[in-house]
């Protein structure tokens, strides 16, 4: 492989190889389960590059290796979902009997599969405030196995310090686990900064345009070689007409982040100015809680922010974000359009209470001009205000 020392080059050049394509710039789309092999002998030696489409692809072997790169990991697998990817790595190093520490903002559904499955695998959870840092030894139990964390939740935009967590974790020999779906390795080199199973759902910033649903998970060289097993003996494998989009995404992922980056800079500041919003939670903000250790360990903020609206009736709310003409209602984010949704979280905390009186309205912040984005939700605001009691 290559190696490229800056992040855009190598974005642009990592894994294009037109001399084995006849020319072609891209890799083209290999979909394939047999491979044939010239002889029984070759067979039985298994003399060539490529056994069988599962183990290895040519499509799915291009977007493996640029995010090797990107994430300086020792190693990378493809799972078929950002879901999978995480429960992915949660099992290639946690099994029965050991005890696994998860932070209490995760993206709900991990919560419900240690509930649902990891339960029934006699995995041990606890959750605990993103906010502990260092106080995370006082958790850590002698079967601890690994702590799981997501910087920032992609619901409140808490940050937990990973460099004090880290530290603990590898004084007692024990794996991180990290969820890197908003920062991506662009503005959070989590690997570097001593995580062990690096994850993204791809299907956000990686694919970037809302047509594709994609997980990856990187590993330092300690926790390779339990991802690479558990991933190659579970039957993972991602289609290769969705590898193919997200290494079409990957190209560009550097400006659209930028631009995210600046938009929701914007958007976020002038949400602060607003009578309606009681608070913003961007970490590029100076008045996010943990600013500091954004400042400190992110090179860059992605598109993905939420607020909370001034205590308000549910018709205030849905009214702000219905019939919005820019930010559609849905769930996901991570392309290139605006979204918005009202979320509680609620009924997702165990070791921390959320008791905010208002609204946690969560937007995504797209490629749109900012301007246009600020005078659609200027429109919401002015719904919003007819319904309040
Ligand atoms: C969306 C998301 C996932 C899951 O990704 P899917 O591709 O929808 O399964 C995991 N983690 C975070 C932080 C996400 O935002």
């Amino acid at each position: 492989m290559k190696k490229y020392k800056s992040v855009k080059t190598l974005l642009a050049h990592a894994s294009i190889e037109p001399e084995q394509h006849h020319g072609f710039v891209n890799t083209p789309v290999y979909r394939g389960s047999t491979v044939v092999f010239p002889t029984c002998e070759s067979m039985r030696e298994g003399r060539q590059k490529y056994i069988y489409g599962r183990w290895n692809n040519p499509s799915t072997e291009a977007l493996t290796q640029a995010l090797q790169q990107l994430e300086g990991a020792q190693g990378t697998v493809l799972c078929p979902s950002g879901l999978s990817a995480c429960t992915t790595a949660i099992l290639s190093v946690v099994g029965a009997g050991d005890h696994l520490l998860i932070a209490d903002n995760v993206y709900s559904p991990i919560r419900a599969f240690v509930e649902h499955v990891g339960n029934r695998l006699g995995i041990e959870v606890t959750f605990y405030d993103p906010a502990i840092g260092a106080d995370i030894a006082g958790f850590i139990q002698p079967n601890t196995k690994a702590i799981y964390a997501e910087s920032p939740g992609s619901l409140t935009l808490e940050i937990p310090d990973i460099r004090a967590i880290t530290k603990v974790a590898h004084e007692h020999d024990i794996l991180v686990i990290a969820d890197n779906t908003w920062g991506t390795p662009l503005y959070f080199p989590s690997l570097e900064l001593g995580v062990d199973l690096s994850i993204m759902a791809a299907t956000k910033y990686i694919v970037g345009h809302s047509d594709a649903i994609l997980g990856t998970v990187s590993a330092s060289e300690r926790a390779w070689d339990s991802l690479k097993k558990y991933h190659f003996n579970t039957g993972l494998f991602a289609s290769p007409d969705d590898v193919s989009l997200a290494l079409r995404g990957m190209r560009t992922l550097e400006v659209r982040l930028e631009r995210h980056f600046k938009n929701a800079t914007l958007v976020a500041k002038w949400l602060e100015t607003r009578d309606e919003v009681e608070a913003v939670y961007y970490p590029a903000l100076a008045s996010h809680p943990q600013h500091h250790l954004w400042k400190r360990d992110f090179k860059g903020a992605s598109g993905l922010l939420s607020f909370l609206t001034k205590p308000s009736p549910q018709a205030a709310a849905d009214a702000l974000l219905d019939n919005l003409s820019l930010f559609s209602i849905g769930y996901s984010w991570g392309g290139f359009e605006s979204l918005a949704m009202i979320a509680d979280p609620t009924p997702v905390r165990s070791a921390t209470t959320w008791a905010a009186d208002g609204h946690l309205v969560r937007l995504h912040i797209g490629l749109e001009d900012p301007d246009d984005l600020i005078a659609d939700l200027e429109r919401g605001f002015e719904r919003f205000n007819r319904l309040l009691g």
